[in-house]
């Protein structure tokens, strides 16, 4: 008999709880000749009556657990908690809108059963149901960040996944503050199985991710899982440098025999440099004050309120 460990991070779920959680129990049912589940919904500061329902279930079924956070910290930080407080051999991490289908879990768990993978993770082929552009700059996010970095991104790899004991104690031991969990299931590598699926909407409730949470989030992947952009600025400063050696030749030559100095393109020219400065600086900056949280060592996230069922793992 397996324990097998569900991370629900939860942010303003109140609609879509209700729907996962009879979803989760009928596949419980299902499987409970070989498993016994364990709930850990993590209510990462929501607005709307999430907690109450979370308490709700918590009394009603001994298999839900739930930890409140003291405010809104992001998914990052509530996959965070709840891999802290799983105690199952198998843990997985679903969203609460039933966009990761709860059907696919025996799938998984066969899998894991035959010893051969470390992580059943799953992706989305198609992402029907999304607007245009956002798909499109996904895509994109996706083709450079497995340019620029050694760890690598599967496209269209949701959060969702079935993982053995030891494959989460490997991630738990990177400690860092700024968590991209996609980029640290990367890292840790293991043996992953993929298993496919039609994107899927979300069963009730909104999605918590704008245009501009997406763009910031992007650019933490860059950051913490690549120092590409570093050495991309050093290359174009020695390139500005070399250029700027051969534009001089270029005007003494145009000083001395036309006599002119091109005033505009010299106005052009200071204007672009001091762009790609400001740029490389601002690389640069980005570093630094993702080491400067680093070094400050605040806890990731803030725990108000958990059921007393909850192991204090913390
Ligand atoms: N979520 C969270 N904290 C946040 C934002 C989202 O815990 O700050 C949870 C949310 O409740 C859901 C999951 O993360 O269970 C995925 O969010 P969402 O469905 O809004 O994202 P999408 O599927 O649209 O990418
Ligand atoms: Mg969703």
């Amino acid at each position: 008999m397996k324990k097998v460990s569900i991370i629900v991070p939860c942010y303003n779920e109140q609609e879509a709880i209700p729907y996962f959680y009879d979803e989760i129990v009928k596949i419980a049912d299902n499987m409970k000749n070989n498993a016994v589940f364990e709930l850990i919904f993590v209510n990462d500061g929501s607005k709307d009556e999430t907690l109450k329902v979370l308490r709700e279930y918590s009394k009603k079924d001994e298999r839900a657990n739930y930890i409140s956070f003291s405010r809104n910290f992001g998914k990052e930080a509530a996959m965070l908690a709840g891999l802290k407080e799983a105690s199952g051999d198998y843990i997985a991490i679903m969203d609460a809108d039933l966009q990761d289908p709860p059907s696919l879990l025996p799938q998984m768990f066969d899998l894991l059963e035959s010893g051969e993978y470390d992580c059943i993770g799953t992706r989305r082929v198609t992402r029907k149901g999304e607007p245009k552009i956002r798909s499109f700059f996904a895509r994109l996010f996706y083709k450079i960040m497995n340019k620029i970095s050694d760890t690598e991104l599967v496209d269209g790899a949701r959060d969702f996944r079935l993982m053995t004991r030891q494959m989460v104690d490997a991630i738990l031991e990177m400690s860092e503050y700024n968590r991209f969990s996609k980029g640290i299931f990367g890292f840790v590598g293991f043996n992953i199985k993929w298993l496919e699926y039609e994107n899927i909407e979300r069963v009730a409730g909104q999605t918590k991710w704008s245009f501009r949470k997406l763009f910031l989030y992007a650019l933490d992947g860059f950051t913490a899982f690549s120092t590409m952009p570093l050495i991309i600025s050093t290359i174009l400063g020695f390139v500005f440098c070399f250029i700027s050696v051969i534009l001089l030749v270029v005007s003494l030559i145009n000083t001395f025999i036309f006599t002119n100095i091109p005033l505009l393109y010299i106005t052009c020219l200071i204007f672009f440099v001091s762009g790609i400065q400001l740029v490389c600086i601002g690389i640069v900056g980005q570093y630094l004050a993702k080491a400067y949280l680093e070094v400050k060592h605040r806890p990731v996230y803030i725990v108000k309120e958990r059921n007393e069922k909850v192991k204090t793992s913390l």
